[in-house]
C-alpha cells in the first residue's frame, strides 16, 4: 500500500531534475502520473520510469505561461484521469543578469513561466479540487526567493511571489479542504546549476551547513510529505530544503 494509491498526480517540468524525481516518487507512492512539459516526446523518460513502476502515465505538450493551453491541458487530464489530488507547481527557468543589463525580455520569460504558470495552473486545476473537497497544491519556490541574489531579480522576485502566492491560495482554498504550500529548495544539482561555473559551486558548497549540494531526490521526498495526508493539518507553508543554507 503506498500513500498515494488511487490518487492522480500532475507536475508541471516533468521531463527532467527535480519534476522527473517528483513524478518518479509519487508513482513509487501510488500514484497515476499527469506529466506536463513544453514538448510531450520528452517526457518518454520519465514515463517510461513511471510505467516500471506499475503505475499509468500521460504525457501533455503545454507552455506553463500559456492561459489557453494551460485550460485545455487540464481540461484533457481531468478526461482522461477523471480528477486530480495533487498538483505540483515544478516548471522553472532563468535568464540570470544584474539588473542594470537585464532585458525586458529576460524579466518577463521568467516572470512568466516561473509565476504566471504557478498561477494558471493553480486556477485551471483547483475548480475540480474544490468540487471534490480535497486536493493538495505544492509549488516549487527557492531560497532566492526568500534571500535574493545578485544577477537573479527576476526569478528572486518570481520566487518571492510564488510563496506570496501560496499563503493565499492556502487561505482560499482552506475551507474546501485542498491546501497549498511551497518547497523552497537550496542548490540541487540538476541542468539548472550544472550551468554554474566550478568557481561559483565551490562558493555555494561553502556556505551549506550539511556539505553536500541536494539531489533531486531531496526535494521530491518534501513534495511528497506536503501532497500527502501526513502534512494533513500543514498549509500556507513554505519548507526549505536547503542543506541548512537558510535557517
Ligand atoms: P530543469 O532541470 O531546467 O527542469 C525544468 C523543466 O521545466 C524542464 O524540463 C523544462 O523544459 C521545463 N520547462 C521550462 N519552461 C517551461 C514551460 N514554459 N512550460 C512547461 N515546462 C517548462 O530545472 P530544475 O533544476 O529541475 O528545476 C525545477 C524547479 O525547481 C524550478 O522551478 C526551479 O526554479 C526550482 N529550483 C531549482 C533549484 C536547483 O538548484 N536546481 C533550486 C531552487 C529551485 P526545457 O527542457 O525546455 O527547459
Amino acid at each position: 500500500m503506498g500513500q498515494f494509491d488511487g490518487k492522480v498526480a500532475l507536475v508541471t517540468g516533468a521531463a527532467r531534475g527535480i519534476g522527473q524525481a517528483i513524478a518518479l516518487k509519487m508513482a513509487a507512492d501510488g500514484a497515476d502520473l499527469a506529466l506536463c512539459d513544453l514538448k510531450a516526446e520528452w517526457l518518454e523518460e520519465t514515463a517510461g520510469k513511471v510505467k516500471a513502476l506499475g503505475r499509468r502515465a500521460e504525457c501533455y505538450s503545454v507552455d506553463v505561461s500559456s492561459a489557453a493551453g494551460v485550460d485545455v491541458t487540464v481540461k484533457q487530464i481531468e478526461k482522461d484521469f477523471g480528477k486530480i489530488d495533487i498538483l505540483v507547481n515544478n516548471a522553472g527557468i532563468t535568464k540570470d543578469g544584474l539588473i542594470m543589463r537585464m532585458s525586458e525580455a529576460d524579466w518577463d520569460a521568467v516572470l512568466n513561466v516561473n509565476l504566471k504558470g504557478v498561477f494558471l495552473f493553480t486556477k485551471a486545476a483547483m475548480r475540480g479540487m474544490m468540487k471534490q473537497r480535497s486536493g493538495s497544491i505544492v509549488n516549487i519556490a527557492s531560497i532566492i526567493g526568500l534571500i535574493g541574489n545578485p544577477g537573479q531579480a527576476n526569478y528572486a522576485a518570481s520566487k518571492g511571489a510564488v510563496i506570496a502566492f501560496t499563503k493565499t491560495v492556502a487561505k482560499e482554498l482552506s475551507s474546501r479542504n485542498v491546501r497549498c504550500n511551497a518547497v523552497a529548495p537550496g542548490f540541487i544539482r540538476t541542468k539548472m546549476t550544472d550551468a554554474l561555473s566550478e568557481e561559483v559551486q565551490q562558493k555555494m558548497l561553502a556556505n551549506i551547513p550539511l556539505g553536500r549540494f541536494g539531489a533531486p531526490e531531496d526535494v521530491a521526498n518534501v513534495v511528497a510529505f506536503l501532497a500527502g495526508d501526513a502534512s494533513g493539518y500543514v498549509t500556507g507553508q513554505v519548507i526549505s530544503t536547503c542543506g541548512g543554507m537558510v535557517m
